[in-house]
Protein backbone atom coordinates (compact mmCIF):
# COMPACT_ATOMS: atom_id res chain seq x y z
CA UNK A 1 0.00 0.00 0.00
CA UNK A 2 1.48 3.75 -0.78
CA UNK A 3 1.87 6.27 2.01
CA UNK A 4 0.42 9.42 1.32
CA UNK A 5 1.40 12.04 3.56
CA UNK A 6 -1.25 14.52 4.80
CA UNK A 7 -0.83 18.11 6.33
CA UNK A 8 -3.31 18.33 9.41
CA UNK A 9 -3.51 21.91 9.82
CA UNK A 10 -5.01 21.97 14.27
CA UNK A 11 -7.12 24.24 16.45
CA UNK A 12 -8.23 24.26 19.74
CA UNK A 13 -6.45 20.37 20.30
CA UNK A 14 -8.19 18.68 16.85
CA UNK A 15 -6.93 18.48 13.59
CA UNK A 16 -9.71 20.70 11.34
CA UNK A 17 -12.38 19.19 9.32
CA UNK A 18 -10.43 20.12 5.87
CA UNK A 19 -7.68 18.27 6.95
CA UNK A 20 -9.68 15.49 8.15
CA UNK A 21 -11.14 15.21 4.84
CA UNK A 22 -7.64 15.36 2.95
CA UNK A 23 -7.08 12.38 5.10
CA UNK A 24 -10.21 11.01 3.34
CA UNK A 25 -9.24 12.02 -0.30
CA UNK A 26 -6.22 9.43 0.67
CA UNK A 27 -8.08 6.43 2.72
CA UNK A 28 -10.28 6.49 0.01
CA UNK A 29 -7.62 5.49 -2.71
CA UNK A 30 -6.41 3.14 -0.33
CA UNK A 31 -3.10 4.68 1.25
CA UNK A 32 -1.74 3.79 4.41
CA UNK A 33 -1.84 7.72 5.51
CA UNK A 34 0.72 9.77 7.79
CA UNK A 35 -0.41 12.76 9.09
CA UNK A 36 2.37 15.67 9.36
CA UNK A 37 1.58 18.77 12.25
CA UNK A 38 2.95 21.49 12.98
CA UNK A 39 2.96 24.02 15.66
CA UNK A 40 1.75 24.55 19.75
CA UNK A 41 -0.37 21.67 20.76
CA UNK A 42 0.35 19.53 17.80
CA UNK A 43 1.47 16.16 19.71
CA UNK A 44 -1.80 16.58 20.97
CA UNK A 45 -4.15 16.85 18.42
CA UNK A 46 -2.39 14.27 16.36
CA UNK A 47 -4.58 11.48 17.60
CA UNK A 48 -7.52 13.12 16.27
CA UNK A 49 -5.80 12.49 12.48
CA UNK A 50 -8.43 9.87 12.23
CA UNK A 51 -7.95 7.62 9.32
CA UNK A 52 -3.74 8.18 9.70
CA UNK A 53 -1.89 5.40 10.22
CA UNK A 54 1.04 8.00 12.05
CA UNK A 55 1.73 11.20 12.72
CA UNK A 56 5.34 13.00 12.51
CA UNK A 57 4.95 16.58 14.13
CA UNK A 58 7.45 19.12 13.13
CA UNK A 59 9.40 20.84 15.72
CA UNK A 60 11.89 24.09 15.92
CA UNK A 61 9.44 26.52 14.21
CA UNK A 62 7.79 28.40 16.47
CA UNK A 63 6.16 31.32 14.37
CA UNK A 64 5.80 28.93 10.84
CA UNK A 65 7.65 29.68 8.25
CA UNK A 66 6.00 28.55 4.75
CA UNK A 67 9.19 27.79 3.39
CA UNK A 68 11.26 25.86 6.49
CA UNK A 69 8.09 23.84 7.13
CA UNK A 70 7.90 22.98 3.18
CA UNK A 71 11.29 21.86 3.60
CA UNK A 72 10.60 19.97 6.38
CA UNK A 73 7.66 18.23 4.86
CA UNK A 74 9.83 17.28 1.70
CA UNK A 75 11.97 15.43 4.15
CA UNK A 76 9.11 13.68 5.79
CA UNK A 77 7.75 12.48 2.81
CA UNK A 78 10.90 11.42 1.18
CA UNK A 79 12.29 9.80 4.19
CA UNK A 80 8.87 7.58 4.70
CA UNK A 81 8.63 7.04 0.79
CA UNK A 82 5.42 8.46 0.04
CA UNK A 83 4.02 8.53 -3.17
CA UNK A 84 1.68 11.49 -2.45
CA UNK A 85 1.00 14.70 -0.48
CA UNK A 86 -2.07 15.96 0.18
CA UNK A 87 -3.47 19.35 1.77
CA UNK A 88 -6.37 20.91 2.20
CA UNK A 89 -7.28 23.81 0.04
CA UNK A 90 -6.67 25.80 2.44
CA UNK A 91 -4.98 29.44 2.76
CA UNK A 92 -2.16 27.14 5.01
CA UNK A 93 -2.84 24.50 1.86
CA UNK A 94 -2.50 26.34 -1.19
CA UNK A 95 0.70 28.14 0.49
CA UNK A 96 2.83 24.75 1.51
CA UNK A 97 1.67 22.59 -1.80
CA UNK A 98 3.13 24.88 -4.36
CA UNK A 99 6.29 24.70 -2.34
CA UNK A 100 6.83 21.14 -1.46
CA UNK A 101 6.18 20.13 -5.44
CA UNK A 102 8.69 22.34 -6.61
CA UNK A 103 10.96 20.78 -3.92
CA UNK A 104 10.24 17.23 -5.78
CA UNK A 105 10.34 18.81 -8.81
CA UNK A 106 6.70 18.27 -9.52
CA UNK A 107 3.51 20.06 -10.50
CA UNK A 108 0.89 20.74 -7.92
CA UNK A 109 -2.47 20.25 -8.40
CA UNK A 110 -4.87 22.65 -7.24
CA UNK A 111 -8.35 21.92 -5.62
CA UNK A 112 -9.18 18.54 -6.69
CA UNK A 113 -12.64 16.72 -6.17
CA UNK A 114 -11.18 13.19 -7.05
CA UNK A 115 -8.12 11.00 -5.63
CA UNK A 116 -7.24 7.91 -7.25
CA UNK A 117 -5.00 5.15 -7.61
CA UNK A 118 -3.13 4.39 -9.98
CA UNK A 119 -0.96 1.17 -9.74
CA UNK A 120 1.79 2.23 -7.06
CA UNK A 121 0.86 5.92 -7.59
CA UNK A 122 -2.08 8.41 -7.76
CA UNK A 123 -4.21 10.46 -9.87
CA UNK A 124 -6.47 13.17 -9.19
CA UNK A 125 -9.44 15.12 -10.64
CA UNK A 126 -9.78 18.43 -10.63
CA UNK A 127 -12.51 21.33 -12.34
CA UNK A 128 -11.17 22.83 -15.70
CA UNK A 129 -12.00 25.68 -17.35
CA UNK A 130 -14.17 27.43 -14.96
CA UNK A 131 -15.71 24.10 -13.85
CA UNK A 132 -16.79 23.05 -17.52
CA UNK A 133 -14.50 20.17 -17.65
CA UNK A 134 -12.52 17.46 -15.29
CA UNK A 135 -9.63 16.77 -15.86
CA UNK A 136 -7.67 13.99 -14.81
CA UNK A 137 -4.05 14.56 -13.70
CA UNK A 138 -1.08 11.96 -12.77
CA UNK A 139 2.56 12.60 -12.16
CA UNK A 140 5.07 10.34 -14.01
CA UNK A 141 7.19 8.82 -11.41
CA UNK A 142 7.14 11.61 -9.00
CA UNK A 143 5.18 12.11 -5.75
CA UNK A 144 1.87 13.24 -6.58
CA UNK A 145 1.09 16.89 -4.80
CA UNK A 146 -2.04 18.25 -4.14
CA UNK A 147 -4.68 20.08 -2.05
CA UNK A 148 -7.99 19.03 -2.05
CA UNK A 149 -11.41 21.27 -1.95
CA UNK A 150 -13.22 21.43 1.08
CA UNK A 151 -16.24 19.89 1.56
CA UNK A 152 -16.14 17.48 -0.87
CA UNK A 153 -14.34 14.54 0.51
CA UNK A 154 -15.69 12.53 3.77
CA UNK A 155 -13.32 12.51 6.50
CA UNK A 156 -12.82 8.87 8.04
CA UNK A 157 -14.52 6.98 10.67
CA UNK A 158 -11.95 5.44 13.14
CA UNK A 159 -9.52 6.32 15.26
CA UNK A 160 -6.05 8.34 14.82
CA UNK A 161 -2.33 7.33 15.31
CA UNK A 162 -1.67 6.65 19.11
CA UNK A 163 1.54 8.75 19.17
CA UNK A 164 3.45 11.26 17.20
CA UNK A 165 7.39 11.05 16.46
CA UNK A 166 9.18 14.24 16.03
CA UNK A 167 10.88 15.66 13.19
CA UNK A 168 12.70 18.97 13.49
CA UNK A 169 12.90 21.79 11.13
CA UNK A 170 16.27 22.41 10.13
CA UNK A 171 15.97 24.70 6.79
CA UNK A 172 16.71 28.49 7.72
CA UNK A 173 13.25 30.75 7.37
CA UNK A 174 13.47 32.62 4.16
CA UNK A 175 10.23 34.44 5.79
CA UNK A 176 8.46 34.13 8.91
CA UNK A 177 5.02 35.03 10.56
CA UNK A 178 5.74 37.74 12.70
CA UNK A 179 2.22 37.93 14.35
CA UNK A 180 -1.19 36.83 13.34
CA UNK A 181 -5.08 38.08 14.75
CA UNK A 182 -8.49 36.01 15.08
CA UNK A 183 -11.22 37.27 13.22
CA UNK A 184 -13.41 40.17 14.97
CA UNK A 185 -16.04 37.84 14.80
CA UNK A 186 -16.22 34.10 14.60
CA UNK A 187 -18.78 33.47 11.81
CA UNK A 188 -18.17 30.59 9.92
CA UNK A 189 -16.06 30.60 6.84
CA UNK A 190 -18.13 30.47 3.35
CA UNK A 191 -15.40 27.17 2.31
CA UNK A 192 -15.86 25.77 5.41
CA UNK A 193 -19.64 25.95 5.32
CA UNK A 194 -22.34 23.00 4.81
CA UNK A 195 -24.63 25.63 3.85
CA UNK A 196 -24.24 28.55 1.90
CA UNK A 197 -26.86 31.45 1.41
CA UNK A 198 -25.44 34.05 -1.29
CA UNK A 199 -26.41 36.91 -2.45
CA UNK A 200 -26.34 39.39 -5.74
CA UNK A 201 -26.92 42.50 -6.96
CA UNK A 202 -30.48 41.73 -7.29
CA UNK A 203 -30.40 42.22 -3.59
CA UNK A 204 -30.32 46.02 -4.63
CA UNK A 205 -28.70 47.03 -1.46
CA UNK A 206 -26.27 46.45 0.99
CA UNK A 207 -29.03 46.13 3.97
CA UNK A 208 -31.29 43.99 2.09
CA UNK A 209 -28.48 41.40 2.79
CA UNK A 210 -30.43 40.81 5.91
CA UNK A 211 -32.73 38.80 4.05
CA UNK A 212 -29.74 36.59 3.75
CA UNK A 213 -28.35 36.32 6.54
CA UNK A 214 -31.60 35.53 8.32
CA UNK A 215 -31.62 32.86 5.98
CA UNK A 216 -28.32 31.64 7.09
CA UNK A 217 -28.78 31.71 10.78
CA UNK A 218 -32.23 29.64 10.54
CA UNK A 219 -29.98 26.86 8.52
CA UNK A 220 -27.67 27.39 11.51
CA UNK A 221 -24.69 26.15 10.14
CA UNK A 222 -24.60 28.53 7.00
CA UNK A 223 -21.96 30.84 5.73
CA UNK A 224 -23.55 34.33 3.93
CA UNK A 225 -21.50 34.50 0.50
CA UNK A 226 -21.43 37.09 -2.57
CA UNK A 227 -21.41 37.73 -5.79
CA UNK A 228 -18.18 39.89 -7.02
CA UNK A 229 -20.66 42.48 -8.18
CA UNK A 230 -21.74 43.04 -4.29
CA UNK A 231 -18.56 43.21 -3.51
CA UNK A 232 -17.49 45.43 -5.70
CA UNK A 233 -19.84 47.73 -4.91
CA UNK A 234 -18.75 47.56 -0.99
CA UNK A 235 -22.34 45.97 0.23
CA UNK A 236 -19.96 42.41 1.22
CA UNK A 237 -16.09 41.34 2.40
CA UNK A 238 -14.41 40.24 -0.37
CA UNK A 239 -13.71 37.25 2.21
CA UNK A 240 -17.61 36.00 1.26
CA UNK A 241 -16.56 36.41 -2.72
CA UNK A 242 -17.31 33.32 -4.57
CA UNK A 243 -16.23 32.47 -7.49
CA UNK A 244 -12.95 32.73 -9.66
CA UNK A 245 -11.77 35.34 -8.40
CA UNK A 246 -13.35 34.57 -5.18
CA UNK A 247 -13.54 31.81 -3.08
CA UNK A 248 -14.60 27.69 -4.33
CA UNK A 249 -17.10 26.47 -2.02
CA UNK A 250 -18.96 23.08 -2.61
CA UNK A 251 -21.13 23.11 0.20
CA UNK A 252 -24.05 20.11 0.88
CA UNK A 253 -26.53 22.92 -0.04
CA UNK A 254 -25.65 26.27 -2.15
CA UNK A 255 -28.66 29.04 -2.38
CA UNK A 256 -28.41 31.77 -4.66
CA UNK A 257 -30.62 34.46 -3.57
CA UNK A 258 -30.32 37.21 -6.98
CA UNK A 259 -27.49 36.09 -8.73
CA UNK A 260 -27.47 35.77 -11.91
CA UNK A 261 -24.81 33.40 -12.42
CA UNK A 262 -22.16 34.50 -14.58
CA UNK A 263 -19.63 31.83 -15.69
CA UNK A 264 -17.20 33.45 -12.95
CA UNK A 265 -19.68 33.01 -10.04
CA UNK A 266 -20.35 29.03 -11.34
CA UNK A 267 -17.08 28.36 -11.46
CA UNK A 268 -16.85 28.75 -7.36
CA UNK A 269 -20.12 26.83 -6.52
CA UNK A 270 -21.19 24.49 -9.51
CA UNK A 271 -19.90 21.77 -7.54
CA UNK A 272 -21.68 22.13 -4.82
CA UNK A 273 -24.41 18.84 -3.65
CA UNK A 274 -27.73 21.07 -4.06
CA UNK A 275 -27.84 24.05 -5.61
CA UNK A 276 -30.94 26.41 -5.14
CA UNK A 277 -31.70 29.73 -7.32
CA UNK A 278 -33.71 32.29 -6.50
CA UNK A 279 -34.28 34.78 -9.31
CA UNK A 280 -37.00 36.73 -10.97
CA UNK A 281 -35.91 36.24 -14.46
CA UNK A 282 -36.32 33.00 -15.98
CA UNK A 283 -33.97 33.20 -18.30
CA UNK A 284 -31.27 33.66 -16.00
CA UNK A 285 -28.32 31.22 -16.76
CA UNK A 286 -28.01 30.21 -12.90
CA UNK A 287 -30.88 28.11 -13.91
CA UNK A 288 -29.14 25.93 -16.14
CA UNK A 289 -26.85 24.62 -12.82
CA UNK A 290 -29.46 24.69 -10.28
CA UNK A 291 -31.21 21.51 -8.75
CA UNK A 292 -34.02 23.80 -7.71
CA UNK A 293 -35.16 26.98 -8.94
CA UNK A 294 -37.97 29.48 -7.84
CA UNK A 295 -38.52 32.30 -10.25
CA UNK A 296 -39.73 35.07 -8.35
CA UNK A 297 -38.91 37.96 -5.82
CA UNK A 298 -35.94 36.99 -3.74
CA UNK A 299 -37.72 39.78 -1.35
CA UNK A 300 -40.81 37.39 -0.86
CA UNK A 301 -39.60 34.49 -1.28
CA UNK A 302 -36.31 34.28 1.32
CA UNK A 303 -38.50 35.31 4.60
CA UNK A 304 -40.79 32.70 3.82
CA UNK A 305 -38.48 30.48 3.14
CA UNK A 306 -36.72 31.31 6.62
CA UNK A 307 -39.73 30.92 8.01
CA UNK A 308 -40.16 27.68 6.38
CA UNK A 309 -36.73 26.39 7.57
CA UNK A 310 -37.42 27.90 11.63
CA UNK A 311 -40.78 25.74 11.49
CA UNK A 312 -38.38 22.93 10.00
CA UNK A 313 -35.85 23.07 12.88
CA UNK A 314 -38.03 23.40 15.37
CA UNK A 315 -39.65 20.25 14.77
CA UNK A 316 -37.13 18.36 14.44
C1 LIG B 1 -12.03 38.25 -14.62
C2 LIG B 1 -13.35 38.23 -13.92
C3 LIG B 1 -13.45 37.57 -12.71
C4 LIG B 1 -14.67 37.54 -12.04
N1 LIG B 1 -14.79 36.86 -10.86
C5 LIG B 1 -15.99 36.74 -10.26
C6 LIG B 1 -16.15 36.00 -9.07
O1 LIG B 1 -15.19 35.46 -8.50
N2 LIG B 1 -17.39 35.90 -8.55
C7 LIG B 1 -18.49 36.49 -9.11
O2 LIG B 1 -19.58 36.35 -8.57
N3 LIG B 1 -18.35 37.22 -10.24
C8 LIG B 1 -17.14 37.39 -10.81
N4 LIG B 1 -17.03 38.15 -11.91
C9 LIG B 1 -18.17 38.99 -12.31
C10 LIG B 1 -19.24 38.26 -13.09
O3 LIG B 1 -18.92 38.30 -14.47
C11 LIG B 1 -20.61 38.95 -12.89
O4 LIG B 1 -20.50 40.31 -13.25
C12 LIG B 1 -21.13 38.89 -11.46
O5 LIG B 1 -21.07 37.57 -10.98
C13 LIG B 1 -22.57 39.38 -11.44
O6 LIG B 1 -23.03 39.44 -10.11
P1 LIG B 1 -24.58 39.30 -9.80
O7 LIG B 1 -25.09 38.04 -10.35
O8 LIG B 1 -24.74 39.59 -8.36
O9 LIG B 1 -25.19 40.57 -10.56
P2 LIG B 1 -26.06 40.69 -11.87
O10 LIG B 1 -25.40 40.02 -13.01
O11 LIG B 1 -26.41 42.12 -11.99
O12 LIG B 1 -27.36 39.81 -11.55
C14 LIG B 1 -28.35 40.19 -10.64
C15 LIG B 1 -29.46 39.18 -10.75
O13 LIG B 1 -30.44 39.46 -9.78
C16 LIG B 1 -31.71 39.20 -10.34
N5 LIG B 1 -32.68 40.00 -9.58
C17 LIG B 1 -32.87 41.34 -9.60
N6 LIG B 1 -33.81 41.71 -8.72
C18 LIG B 1 -34.25 40.55 -8.13
C19 LIG B 1 -35.20 40.27 -7.13
N7 LIG B 1 -35.93 41.24 -6.54
N8 LIG B 1 -35.42 38.98 -6.79
C20 LIG B 1 -34.70 37.98 -7.37
N9 LIG B 1 -33.78 38.20 -8.31
C21 LIG B 1 -33.54 39.47 -8.68
C22 LIG B 1 -31.58 39.60 -11.79
O14 LIG B 1 -32.56 38.94 -12.59
C23 LIG B 1 -30.17 39.15 -12.11
O15 LIG B 1 -30.15 37.83 -12.63
C24 LIG B 1 -15.82 38.20 -12.60
C25 LIG B 1 -15.69 38.85 -13.82
C26 LIG B 1 -14.47 38.88 -14.47
C27 LIG B 1 -14.37 39.58 -15.78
Amino acid sequence: MSKVIVYCEHTGGNVRRASLEAIGAAASAGAEVVAVLWGEGASGAAASAAGAAKAVCLTGDATFSPDAVAAAVTEVIQSEGAKGFLAAATYRGKDLCPRIAAHLDVSPFADCIEFMAAGESFQVKRPWLAGKALATLGTTGGVLCATTRLNVFEPVDGPGPSDCSEHAISASAKATVTSTEAKADAKLDVNEASVVVSGGRGLQEAANFKIVEDLAAAFGNAAVGASRAVVDLDWRPHGEQVGQTGKTVAPQLYVAVGISGAIQHLAGMRTSGVIVAINKDAEAPIFKVADYGIVGDAFEIVPALTEAVKAVKAQS
